[in-house]
């Protein structure tokens, strides 16, 4: 099989894999080709804000494992293919130099062991490198069981590192892979990664791990437990939520797929804990230690703790405007620099600020007065 025979199998399959805000997909192909990069080239936004087309592929399919819930897990039917290192290093040299791909997003399966196929991930990256000169973004996989010199390695190469905790905990882990190890094969990989950008001054790469949502009884509350810790003490960038859709030829294909909108709140709230200053005790969990799927949480927060007791627009310090819905990392700094300039009074004032004056109103004071009031001459 050629290679983009190979790309058009493993391209696809990173479908289970999220990377940056990768809002759509499809690069345009070439107006000769008969290929399609549309399902394996993301327009992808970078951590700076640039967007890049980033090409998402696996190395290889072919997987040693036998977590429950994965497409590619040992036994099941389906056709697997492997790139080399050079022919996969070529072929994205090839996409590149055509304009169809800016950025990589590589990944694998596990075959010989997790150091194996962390070696053939490096050379991948290496080629890209050192032969092809290539200086643009590279996401690479840390596998599980990966040595500590090749995390280094991996780290002097990629923009982005990252290791798929997938479960919040070990008694999670042991629902969904039964043969990782959760302390010692996984999460020391994300502690290392912030122990080297710690110890070794340098320009390192950010780290970020993923969750598979729904497929192990896990709550909300143990998800976010789990991802405040690795922002705090891991350094971590990003944690990707990914819900759980069941796989025919699995073990959990009859187990049911997880809500798109659990998902949604749980990027909603690992931003509140990330960005805006709350921590996992502040969130609304229903009995189940799950976010209630009908309010968005810093809603649900406001309403709690703020209905009764409103943010004064013109004296508040940032952290507390940032807890105001509709308030967000932006519009702070405008609400701020507005300030400068004088007294914020009514709620025109707040829509030339890029707000939404409905949804700050009811949260806010302007000059001592509740604008809750004026909603009523305002247009909805
Ligand atoms: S190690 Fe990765 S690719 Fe292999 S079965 Fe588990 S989740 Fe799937």
């Amino acid at each position: 099989m050629d290679a983009l025979g190979k790309l058009r199998l493993l391209g696809p399959a990173t479908c289970y894999e999220p990377a940056e805000e990768v809002r759509a997909s499809g690069a345009r192909a070439p107006a000769d080709a008969a290929f399609d990069p549309g399902t394996y080239v993301h327009e992808a936004a970078m951590p700076n804000g640039k967007r890049i087309k980033l090409l998402k592929t696996l190395l290889s399919s072919a997987c040693e494992r036998d977590c429950a819930y994965c497409a590619f897990r040992s036994g099941r039917d389906f056709r697997r293919v492997a790139f080399g290192p050079d022919e996969l290093a070529h072929l994205f040299i090839q996409l590149q130099q055509s304009g169809i791909a800016e950025g990589i997003f590589l990944s694998s399966a596990i075959a010989s062991g997790g150091p194996h196929t962390q070696d053939r991930l490096i050379d991948t990256a290496t080629i890209l490198r050192q032969r092809y000169w290539f200086r643009g973004y590279i996401h690479l996989k840390i596998m599980p069981g990966a040595e500590r010199d090749q995390v280094v390695a991996a780290m002097a190469l990629a923009d982005r590192v990252s290791i798929n905790l997938e479960a919040p905990n070990a008694l999670r882990l042991a629902a969904l892979a039964p043969h990782k190890v959760f302390a010692d094969e996984l999460l020391q990989r994300l502690r290392w990664i912030e122990e080297i950008r710690r110890e070794t001054p340098g320009h390192w790469p950010s780290s970020a791990t993923q969750f598979v949502v729904g497929a192990a009884g896990e709550s909300d509350v143990e998800l976010l437990t789990t991802t405040e810790a690795l922002f705090r003490q891991a350094g971590l960038a990003r944690t990707y939520f990914s819900r759980f859709s069941p796989v025919p030829g699995t073990p959990l294909e009859s187990h049911p797929a997880t809500h798109p909108l659990r998902e949604n709140r749980l990027y909603q709230s690992s931003y509140l804990l990330r960005d805006y200053g709350f921590s996992v005790e502040e969130l609304a969990f229903d009995a189940t230690g799950n976010l209630p799927l009908e309010v968005d949480p810093k809603l649900a927060w406001a309403r709690e703790n703020l209905a009764h007791a409103p943010v004064e627009l013109n004296t508040a310090d940032r952290r507390a405007l940032l807890r105001v819905p509709g308030i967000g990392l932006t519009g702070v700094e405008r609400v701020l620099a507005a300030r400068q300039e004088g007294r914020l009074r009514d709620l025109s004032q707040l829509r030339k600020l890029g707000l939404v004056p409905q949804r700050v109103a009811p949260f806010v004071l302007l000059d001592g007065r509740a604008p809750a009031q004026q909603l009523s001459f305002w247009p909805t």
